[in-house]
């Protein structure tokens, strides 16, 4: 395990990634009735911009300090990114009165600034060091539990949660192979436990044809356990012409949220203009439909 999000965080794919997950939660806070969120691959929380390993690879410059900027800090929401406005709110809060982009709150941070009296988070995160990291940060918050198993077994022990309603973030490390493998595994697994939750499967976009067979893959596995929807979004920052670049990133959002598509309608091409790092940065939004000829 040597992937530290520490290196990454803030970057391009967390404003995606991060952007969609708190409309999820948006969207399930709109019934009163308590939602558990299970983050399987969590990190440590939020995440100080002026560290060394943020320095040496200056990642957030080219996300969330540009939709910042863009947004004069949260305050300008007449923009193409209005619908982002409630994860911008969450970026100001973790940033205090100065309004200085110092810090930047990861998937916990996020999701346990948005929970209601009786909504809990199950933060699961393997890695010992950040594992101790986030049960520190978390320590005092009887909203959110922290876990130390392997995501994906969490999927299989901790579904269906107690409230019946919630949602699943799977956002892990990709650097051992076979991860599309054992995300669609982790799907299976879970829709045969809590066919109803929100799943929310991020993924690298380095060479576009594996992520062709890995959206097939899900929409077969989504499709066999009668889910109705899953949304692929697509963020290009450059097109996709050498596979050994991180050329953009993805969400597989199952049984989304129904105004997802129109909170993204805008924001999300207006995204891709503005977090692009070459020619060809599109957003790319469509419901998968199961490949023909599967069940
Ligand atoms: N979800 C976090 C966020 O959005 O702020 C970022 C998570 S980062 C992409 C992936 C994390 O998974 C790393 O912190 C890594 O230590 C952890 N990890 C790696 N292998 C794991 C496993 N088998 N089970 C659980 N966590 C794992």
């Amino acid at each position: 395990m040597n992937y530290r999000h520490a290196y990454h965080a803030g970057n391009f794919a967390d404003v995606l990634k991060h952007a969609v997950l708190v409309l999820c939660l948006e969207h399930l806070k709109k019934k009163p009735a308590s939602f558990r969120v299970i983050d399987t691959h969590a990190g440590v929380g939020t995440y100080r911009l002026d560290t060394r390993e943020t320095a040496s690879t200056g990642e957030w410059q080219d996300g969330i300090a540009r939709l910042w900027q863009a947004t004069q800090g949260g305050t300008k929401l007449n923009t193409p990114f209005a619908a982002f406005a409630p994860y911008l709110s969450e970026i100001a809060r973790a940033n205090g009165a100065t309004q200085q982009l110092t810090q930047y709150p990861g998937s916990p941070s996020l999701i346990a600034g948005l929970l209601r009296a009786g909504d809990l988070l199950v933060a699961n995160e393997l890695h010992p060091d950040d594992n101790a990291r986030l049960a520190t940060a978390f320590a005092k918050d009887r909203h959110v539990k922290v876990m130390a198993m392997d995501g994906y077994t969490a999927v299989k022990s901790l579904l269906p949660p107690a409230e019946k309603r919630g949602l699943v973030l799977i956002d892990p490390p990709f650097e051992q192979p076979g991860e599309f493998q054992r995300m669609t595994d982790a799907l299976r697994n879970g829709l045969a436990r809590f066919k109803g939750g929100t799943y929310v499967l991020w993924y690298p976009i380095k060479d576009v044809k594996p992520v062709q067979r890995f959206q097939r893959a899900i929409a077969e596995v989504a499709g066999d356990a009668g889910v109705e929807t899953v949304l692929a979004l697509d963020l290009f920052v450059r097109a996709p012409r050498h596979p050994d670049f991180l050329n953009g990133c993805g969400l597989l959002v199952i049984n989304p949220p129904h105004t997802l598509q129109t909170d993204l309608a805008r924001a999300g091409p207006a995204l891709a203009t503005l977090l692009e790092q070459g020619p060809g940065a599109t957003f790319d939004m469509r419901a998968l439909e199961r490949p023909r000829g599967a069940g």
